[in-house]
């Protein structure tokens, strides 16, 4: 291997390396899913056919499920950044994230009992959540690796820090609230994403973890063809292994909900099928005026409240 390569320059599996169990730091896994690859370089973007996934394993010390071999960190993020990875422009999408936003905001007000207060969203992307929380009275702050999402961000009215989420990232014992939707199954170290949070949040402040549910009924129907098995997945939860995941960082769960998810039937057949029947179905619920009609159902995900406990 030589050195930096230039920005968009192709990937290749050369490049994947073993991790140890994301979770108790264990080298010893057994294959659950064999590895299943596209074309590793179109695989990040947003809108990519069908990734296919990494080698799926699971710990042989405490049955935690992730991904490896994997890509570094940085060349996950050089992929990302050649991706199109932006879905704010998408209206009817946009409106449906908004409602599952505000209602990942209302439950964490609700099941925490903090109703007002600063709140972080790790990962804010466009500022969704942000604007949701704003509405209900929060003060919002959000941070995101990605420079685009950042700038939409902030051109509409929202906090949004540029970078990523590190220990260094805002003062400790600072917010009331943080939110960390889909991010953790993102990172390759989800421990240190969740002590982070936890040294960010004040004693008694509140964080929602909401991530993929492989122990889901839509998991076991679908079985290696869930949609969560793709290749921007390091890491994979039951609600037990979140629970673990968020005690071994020092916070203490107190709630687990099912979540409830609302997608357009356009975003369904956009990211639900594969070509040639998503193009049918796109042009289908074109002709008929019903790509945004929206739907909720529990999509195979769930959600995790936790505490800093006072104490601490
Ligand atoms: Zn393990």
């Amino acid at each position: 291997m030589t050195g930096p390569e230039a920005p968009g320059s192709r990937i290749d599996l050369g490049q994947l390396r073993d991790i140890p169990c994301p979770l108790c730091g264990g080298g010893r896994s057994r294959v659950k899913i064999r590895e299943r690859f596209a074309d590793l370089n179109s695989a990040f973007d947003y809108f990519s056919e069908d990734g296919g996934h990494y080698r799926i394993n699971e710990c042989l010390e405490c049955g935690f499920v992730y991904s490896s071999p994997v890509l570094s960190e940085e060349a996950v993020r050089r992929l990302y950044n050649a991706a199109d990875a932006s879905p704010c422009t998408d209206q009817t999408s946009d409106q449906s994230i908004s409602v599952n936003m505000r209602r990942y905001v209302q439950r964490l007000m609700r099941h925490s009992g903090i109703r007002s207060g600063r709140l972080l969203d790790i990962g804010c992307g466009c500022g969704h959540l942000l604007r949701a929380a704003q509405g209900l009275g929060l003060e919002a702050q959000g941070i995101d690796p990605s420079q685009d999402a950042v700038q939409t961000a902030c051109g509409q009215g929202c906090a949004a820090l540029h970078g990523n989420y590190t220990a260094e990232s805002f003062p400790e014992n600072h917010f009331d609230l943080v939110s960390v939707i889909h991010v953790i199954d993102h990172v390759l170290d989800p421990l240190g994403l969740l002590r982070n949070v936890r040294r960010h949040l004040r004693p008694g402040g509140a964080v929602l973890v909401a991530t993929h549910n492989i122990a889901s009924l839509l998991a076991r129907i679908t079985g290696d063809r869930f949609l969560a098995y793709n290749i921007q997945h390091i890491t994979y939860y039951t609600p037990a292994s979140l629970d673990r995941m968020i005690a071994a960082a020092g916070l203490k769960p107190v709630k687990r909900l099912r979540s409830l998810t609302t997608y357009s039937l356009r975003h369904l057949a956009q990211n639900g099928l594969r070509d040639p029947w998503r193009r049918r179905a796109e042009k289908t619920l074109s002709l008929l005026g019903l790509g945004g009609l929206q739907l909720t159902f529990p999509f195979g995900n769930i959600e995790a409240v936790a505490v800093k406990r006072e104490a601490s």
